[in-house]
C-alpha cells in the first residue's frame, strides 16, 4: 500500500508492506487522519523519543532504524476482520477507534510502532474491542479530531473539580484549542487563552475562548486577575494570604507550548495557589526554579492521552455538536503531500489541523 513513511529521519513517500490484521484485530482502510505536532516533534527527535519512552517504563518498543508510518488521529472504515473476531460492526462501517494495539502481553501504539502502520498509510489494524462506530450525522473530517480533542478532555479531568476556577491556556495550537473546547463543554470560564500568532487567537475565541491576549503585549497573569479577584481584595495582603476574607476564584493553567523556558514562565507568572497541567510535549530538558513553587505553594500535573471512557465521550460530543471542532480542521492532503503538509505546519499562521486522506493523490489544500 501507499504511505507517507518515517525512515531514517525524513518523511518519504513508498509503497509498504500490507497490515494484516490477526485474532482480535481488524483491518481497516484510512479515510482521514490528522496530522499530529507529536508526528512534527518525532520526526526530529525520534532518537530521544524512543529513549525517554524506554526510560519511563512505557510497554513500548519502536526502533528508528526500521521504517515507521506515523498518524494516530484517524477516522477508518472496517474492510475485513482477523480470525475468531466477533464482527460486532459490519463491514464498510466508519469507526474511530484509541490508537492502541492490546497484545497479551505488550502493548502497541499505531502510529509510533514498526510492525502497526498508522493513518499516514491507506490501510490499518486495529483492536476490534476498542472500535467506536461514527454516528452516521458526523462528518469523518470531524470524527478524525476524537483523538486530539480527547487530549483536551482528558487534560481538563485531571485537574480535578474545577467548577470556580478561571483558567489560562497558554499555546493556541491543536492542543491548546483542544483544552479551550474541553472547557467550555464543561461550562468552565471565562477562559484565557494566549499565544503570539494573530491565526491562533482567532481560532482560540472560535472554539469558544472568552478572553485572547498576545503575551507580547498583554500578560494572560494580569488579565487573571482583573477576571479573578473580587473588587476590593489585595490578593498580596497578608489578610487573603492566610486564607481570611473573600479570596481570589482559583487559577488553573494549562501549559500546551511545550518548549523550553515555558515552565519556568508560568512558576513566575501563576497566581498563588493555582494548578498547572502540563499537555504540551516538551521533549528537551528544561530548567525552573522550584523555590517559586514553593513559594506560591503550585500544583503541577502532568497528563498523557486520554481514557476509554473520555475517547468514547469525546466522539459523542463532537457528534451531538457540544464540541464544534470544524474551525480546527485548516486543510487536507492526500498522501504524496504528507511530507509537504508537515513542512506547513511548522508555520503558525497558516495551519493548526491538517488531514490527510491517504487512499487518494493530491497536494496540500
Ligand atoms: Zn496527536
Amino acid at each position: 500500500m501507499r504511505a507517507a513513511v518515517m525512515r531514517e529521519g525524513k518523511l518519504v513517500v513508498d509503497t509498504v508492506p500490507e497490515p494484516e490484521p490477526g485474532p482480535g484485530q481488524v483491518l481497516v482502510k484510512t479515510l482521514a487522519c490528522g496530522i499530529c505536532g507529536s508526528d512534527l516533534h518525532v520526526l526530529r527527535h525520534v532518537g530521544r523519543f524512543v529513549e525517554v519512552q524506554e526510560r519511563s517504563g512505557s510497554p513500548f518498543t519502536m526502533d528508528p532504524r526500521r521504517d515507521v508510518v506515523m498518524g494516530h488521529e484517524f477516522c477508518a472504515e472496517i474492510l475485513d476482520y482477523g480470525p475468531g473476531a466477533q464482527r460486532a460492526l459490519p463491514i464498510g462501517t466508519r469507526v474511530c477507534a484509541m490508537p492502541i494495539i492490546l497484545g497479551t502481553s505488550s502493548l502497541a501504539t499505531v502510529g509510533y510502532a514498526n510492525d502497526f502502520p498508522g493513518g499516514y498509510g491507506e490501510r490499518m489494524v486495529l483492536t476490534e474491542m476498542l472500535l467506536l462506530p461514527v454516528p452516521e450525522s458526523l462528518p469523518t473530517s470531524l470524527a478524525a479530531l476524537t483523538e486530539p480533542m480527547a487530549v483536551g478532555m482528558h487534560a481538563v479531568e485531571k485537574a480535578g473539580p474545577i467548577a470556580d476556577d478561571v483558567p489560562i491556556v497558554l499555546g493556541c495550537g491543536p492542543v491548546g484549542l483542544a483544552v479551550i473546547a474541553a472547557l467550555k463543554l464543561k461550562g468552565i470560564g471565562p477562559i484565557i487563552a494566549a499565544d503570539f500568532s494573530p491565526r491562533r487567537r482567532a481560532l482560540a475565541e472560535a472554539m469558544g475562548a472568552d478572553v485572547v491576549v498576545d503575551p507580547a503585549t498583554c500578560s494572560p497573569y494580569q488579565r487573571w486577575e482583573e477576571l479573578a479577584v473580587p473588587a476590593g481584595v489585595d490578593p498580596r495582603s497578608a489578610l487573603t494570604l492566610l486564607g481570611l476574607g473573600p479570596q481570589p476564584r482559583p487559577g488553573l493553567i494549562f501549559e500546551c507550548v511545550g518548549v523550553p523556558g515555558v515552565l519556568q514562565q508560568i512558576l513566575e507568572g501563576a497566581p498563588r495557589k493555582a494548578r498547572v497541567v502540563v499537555v504540551g510535549v516538551c521533549m528537551e530538558s528544561d530548567r525552573l526554579e522550584p523555590s517559586l513553587g514553593i513559594n506560591k505553594e503550585l500544583n503541577l500535573q502532568f497528563v498523557l492521552g486520554y481514557t476509554p471512557e473520555e475517547f468514547a465521550a469525546t466522539l459523542t460530543a463532537l457528534a451531538d455538536g457540544r464540541i464544534q471542532a470544524a474551525p480546527l480542521v485548516t486543510g487536507t492532503v492526500g498522501v504524496d503531500g504528507i511530507p509537504d503538509a508537515f513542512a506547513a505546519l511548522a508555520q503558525p499562521e497558516r495551519h493548526a489541523k491538517i488531514l490527510a486522506e491517504p487512499w487518494r493523490e493530491g497536494r496540500l489544500s
